[in-house]
């Protein structure tokens, strides 16, 4: 099949669905400036790779929050792309009902997506360590670091560090979705870590079809009814139009 005829069969399982889920990752904000964290122009290649792990940040708190500040100016100054409305689009046609990132700049929201589960957290908002209270990140001043809550409690980015959990809620909200779902796509993710990697195992064990948007073909291989290759802000609003305009 070539590119255009797979676009325009996912776009006919699209339009016949009420139920899909999209999975998203680092693939769908690099439009908005947001470099992905693996590959040769990774963020890890340019920043302390301590800047996520929980006992750096723990250990110290200053550092932590240094390393910290200009992922937060990055997060802070990104717009939403071509990608997420697309998504968003999606979601107000009443065919996407969820969309499950890993992503941690709240980019999907600011698109006008309503149902987001955050399987990493977001970088958009602040939680004490002791007590677990949150604060949208503008509340929090980090002019002196490290912030701490009233409690005294440490003040971290409300985002899963290296060595935390994935929040639970989000865990049983992204598992519920994937189990009923019809279609699942899966856009600008490898889906190599764990535990995001399971979830297009889980949508496709309980029957739905897969749609892979990805730069090149990912390691889901067989897993996926369709691959798409090229640019998540370029190829999602093609395919909403296809779906907009049956051939
Ligand atoms: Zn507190």
């Amino acid at each position: 099949m070539t590119q255009e005829a797979t676009l325009k069969k996912a776009a006919d399982i699209l339009r016949n669905t009420r139920h899909a889920v999209a999975l998203t990752g680092a693939g769908v904000s690099v439009a908005s400036g947001i470099p992905a964290f693996r590959g040769s122009q990774g963020l890890w290649e340019k920043w302390d790779p301590r800047i996520f792990e929980i006992s750096f940040f723990r250990q110290d708190p200053v550092q932590g929050w240094t390393l910290l500040l200009e992922l937060d100016k990055l997060m802070m100054a990104a717009r939403p792309n071509e990608g997420h409305n697309a998504l968003a689009e999606l979601e107000r046609m009443g065919i996407v009902t969820a969309v499950i990132t890993q992503n941690i700049d709240g980019l999907h929201q600011e698109a006008g997506s309503r149902d987001v589960v955050e399987f990493h957290g977001s970088s958009r908002r602040m939680r004490c360590m002791q007590c677990g209270r949150t604060w949208a990140r503008e509340e929090i001043s980090l002019d002196s670091l490290p912030p701490r809550c009233g409690c005294s409690g440490l003040i971290k980015p409300d985002v899963v560090f290296f060595g935390e959990a994935i929040p639970e809620q989000a865990g049983i909200s992204a598992y519920g979705a994937c189990n009923a779902c019809e279609v699942m796509l899966v856009v600008g993710t490898s889906a190599v870590v764990a535990p995001a990697s399971h979830l297009p195992v889980i949508a496709k064990q309980a029957g739905a079809k897969i749609i892979e948007i990805n730069m090149e073909p990912s390691a889901l291989g067989s897993l996926s009814d369709f691959v798409i290759l090229g640019e998540a802000s370029a190829i999602l609003p093609q395919l909403v139009e296809a779906v907009k305009k049956p051939a």
